[in-house]
């Protein structure tokens, strides 16, 4: 639905202008009979003057159009864009021409605004199609190329990629009548060392812009990243161009400036501290190479040493004294285990002492009874029996006359044996009594003489040594 048609006579009409633009009124084209012959300036196809439900004037094809047609194709919204803009030019006192196309063809501004005295010119662009940063620059660039300055106008809610790449802004459409058109991005303040988005009603920003209040200014390397609260959050804008005033500009190159110096001063600073550093660096280092410095670390070296042998020397020391201190220990130790251990044992031999000698003392008060009970076993004829065969013995032996010496007879000095003489010496014990063995040690000297084997067995398990018995295999007659 173009704004534009070309009328048979008069030529260009333009629907947002009074007069078409062309001295015609409205009702000079608008459902006249017959009707005027019309055409689309972008397709050639045929158009007729219509209203909107909102009094907007326009032209529409007739039907049957090509399809190609890029006027006929712009959405309601595009055309409305435009009205606005062509509007905000004019209220600025500048001329603004709708579907304006380069002599060859090279572009077509959607509303060109033409200052007063006709000298400058600047293309007003609503961009609605996706485009690329590439494409959106090299359309600038054709307009640069011809003298013509440029702003692309995005209306829809999320700011598109090409924004701030090139002269633009978004703008915010109005949902209730009355509302005015409103820069909502694009337009920009620097302060306190970073920009800020701002915005402003499209008429307002336009006459601004026309008027040379507002310019594009470039965000210096630093400040390209642009804080601003969407929605209860803030988010991060990357901003290359903004339309800002000559104030903010100065402002962020006199910012930059300063931070530049700034910087400056502290590599300075740095330069300084890394030289002073070096120096004295360089000054340690000679020292260290000069004879006084090696003797200075010699000696530290010497000092380091010593420190450490001390301190190995101390180590071995604790060494070998916690190894002489376990030693004592287990010495002390053994040495007390040892008293412990005789302690018991001469406790232990005390005690069999005493049990000892109570057997002892007990054996010789019952040594009397236990004697006569031994010899009470023997009827006199064996006693006699037994005699004769040790006096026989000796005789036929050694040739010795036994006998039993006058006042002879059992004696408990060996162990109620009776001793038998020969040339007045003792030559030996008869029949010594083996239970009583313990209280005459003496025996062990003796020669012992009795019946059978069966006595000098008993004898033997008394501690008599064999060889000190003689039996004569006398038979028990009892
Ligand atoms: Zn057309």
């Amino acid at each position: 639905m173009p704004f534009v048609a070309l009328h048979p006579e008069v030529g260009r009409l333009d629907a947002t202008q009074p007069g078409l633009g062309a001295g015609l009124e409205w009702s000079r084209v608008y459902k006249v009979s017959p009707r005027v012959a019309l055409t689309c300036p972008e397709c050639a196809w045929g158009v007729h003057a219509k209203h909107s439900p909102s009094r907007v004037r326009f032209f529409c094809h007739d039907s049957g159009r090509p399809p190609e047609c890029s006027l006929a194709n712009e959405s309601w919204e595009h055309h409305m864009l435009k009205l606005e803009m062509a509007g905000a030019i004019r209220a600025a006192g500048w001329f603004a021409e709708l579907e304006v196309a380069a002599a060859d063809g090279s572009w077509r501004a959607d509303v060109m605004a033409v200052s007063p005295d006709g000298e400058r010119r600047m293309a007003w662009e609503a961009q609605l199609s996706p485009i690329t940063v590439e494409d959106i620059q090299a359309r600038t660039d054709r307009y640069t190329a011809e003298g013509v300055t440029v702003c692309w106008v995005s209306p829809h809610r999320r700011p598109p990629v090409w924004l701030g790449s090139v002269p633009s802004v978004r703008v915010r459409v109005p949902e209730e009548d009355g509302e005015p058109w409103a820069v909502d991005d694009g337009l920009g303040g620097f302060d306190s060392g970073r920009w800020l988005f701002q915005e402003a009603e499209l008429t307002q920003f336009v006459r601004w812009v026309l008027r040379g209040q507002l310019r594009p200014c470039r965000s210096l390397p630093h400040h390209r990243q642009v804080l601003r609260p969407v929605d209860g959050e803030s988010r991060w804008f990357l901003r290359d161009l903004w339309w800002t005033s000559r104030q903010s500009a100065e402002a962020q190159s006199s910012h930059e400036r300063e931070r530049r110096q700034r910087e400056e001063a502290a590599r300075q600073r740095e330069a300084r501290r890394q030289e002073l550093e070096d120096t004295s660096r360089a000054r340690r280092k000679a020292w260290l190479a000069s004879p006084a410095g090696q003797k200075a670390q010699r000696r530290r070296q010497e000092i380091r040493n010593q420190k450490e042998a001390r301190k190995r020397e101390q180590k071995a020391d604790n060494r070998r004294a916690q190894a002489q201190a376990q030693r004592d220990e287990e010495v002390a130790r053994h040495r007390a285990e040892v008293r412990e251990r005789r302690a018991r044992e001469f406790a232990l031999a005390q005690e069999r002492e005493a049990q000892r000698r109570a057997a002892m003392q007990d054996l010789e008060l019952r040594a009397h009874a236990v004697a006569e009970a031994w010899w009470a076993r023997l009827s006199r004829s064996e006693v006699e029996e037994l005699f004769r065969a040790v006096f026989d013995t000796a005789w036929k032996r050694e040739r010795l006359r036994a006998r039993i010496p006058k006042a002879g007879g059992v004696t408990a000095s060996f162990a109620y044996g009776i001793p038998v003489h020969a040339f007045n010496r003792l030559y030996g014990i008869v029949r010594p009594c083996p239970e009583l063995l313990p209280l005459s040690p003496q025996l062990a000297y003796h020669q012992v003489f009795v019946r059978d084997a069966r006595e000098a067995q008993a004898l033997e398990e008394g501690g008599l040594r064999s060889t000190r018995i003689t039996h004569f295999g006398l038979a028990d007659r009892s």
